[in-house]
């Protein structure tokens, strides 16, 4: 039966750490960590969202902004109200909630961001310098939280090989990077991949972040691999991740529950990155 990779512990461990680095910051700068989340349109999934960071951030003493503008408002809305959170001195971190609206060019907001408030990592020069690891750059809270996972449990990745399924731009390319940089040797799965399941079974580490439930079956894991489930789905109203726990759990070595893995570690990233984008902002602000 497989360790678990107990992300709940973890984090509350985590945000214990960051939340005394975050008392001396606003101690000495008189600095509340702020983020600002940013939406068109009312949508109960955006909203949920929402009210999750809301409730880390104010647990941990961060601030926190929501600025909600109707699902019909133009590109020049959208475009003006980013501006002023660019330029708001108080607002350290900003979220732009996807999915906008189909008549927005998302692009352009997110070339908008100022890439020390972007604390998804989205920004092209964000997601550039990670790539090359060069200078300073936010990384998305997800991948981040599922390096620490890896980290507080001594998992050395080096010369391992991974796969990672999922390729989008916050969750599974990021990972692959980071895995990479830890000289991993990285394979990125999608939904155009052929054989996966035979692909996954050479990999010493699998990580899912597709958003299908139960997609990882026993027959993709090598005895003794480790699992990370990014996934978050709603099945008869209770949560699961990509991965089918009970099976999975017989072959892995190490294995993220969901709920309790990857999900609770991700929201501590997101407070470290908002802290992260207050002191950049800081120390690059005249
Ligand atoms: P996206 O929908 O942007 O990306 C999903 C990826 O999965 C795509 O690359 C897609 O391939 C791939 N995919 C879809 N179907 C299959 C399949 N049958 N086989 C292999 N690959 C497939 O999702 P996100 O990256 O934003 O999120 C992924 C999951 O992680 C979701 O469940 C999301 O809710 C969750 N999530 C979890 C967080 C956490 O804290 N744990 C935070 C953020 C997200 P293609 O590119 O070819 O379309």
């Amino acid at each position: 039966m497989a360790n678990i990779l107990d992300g709940k512990a973890l984090a509350a461990r985590l945000r214990e750490e960051l939340m005394t680095e975050a008392q001396a910051f606003i101690e000495a700068t008189g600095h509340v960590p702020t983020i600002a989340m940013l939406r068109a349109g009312d949508d109960p999934a955006l909203l949920s969202h929402a009210r999750s960071v809301r409730r880390s951030f104010e647990k941990a003493g961060f601030g926190f902004q929501e600025h909600e503008l109707p699902a019909d408002c133009s590109q020049a809305d959208l475009s003006a109200k980013l501006a002023e959170l660019n330029a708001d001195p108080h607002v350290h971190g900003i979220l732009i909630q996807e999915p906008l609206p189909n008549h927005i060019d998302e692009d352009a907001l997110i070339l908008a961001l100022d890439p020390r408030k972007d604390v998804d990592g989205v920004h092209p020069l964000n997601a550039g310098l990670l790539q090359q690891q060069r200078g300073r750059y936010h990384v998305s809270s997800t991948p981040l939280g599922g390096i620490a996972i890896l980290d507080a449990y001594n998992i050395d990745v080096k010369g391992k090989r991974a796969v990672v399924i999922g390729r989008s731009n916050i969750v599974g390319k990021p990972m692959a990077l980071l895995l990479l940089h830890r000289h991993a040797t990285v394979t990125i799965a999608h939904s155009r991949t052929q054989n996966l399941a035979a692909l996954c079974r050479e990999a010493d580490i699998v990580c899912a972040a597709v958003g299908r439930a139960g997609l990882v079956t026993r027959d993709f894991i090598k005895p003794g691999a480790v699992v990370i489930d990014f996934g978050i789905n709603f099945v008869d109203g209770k949560l699961v991740g990509d991965v089918a726990f009970d099976e999975v759990a017989e072959v892995a070595g190490w294995i993220t529950p969901v709920p309790g893995g990857t999900g609770p570690v991700t929201s501590v990233m997101l407070l470290r990155n908002t802290l992260n984008a207050a002191k950049w902002l800081l120390e690059t602000s005249s």
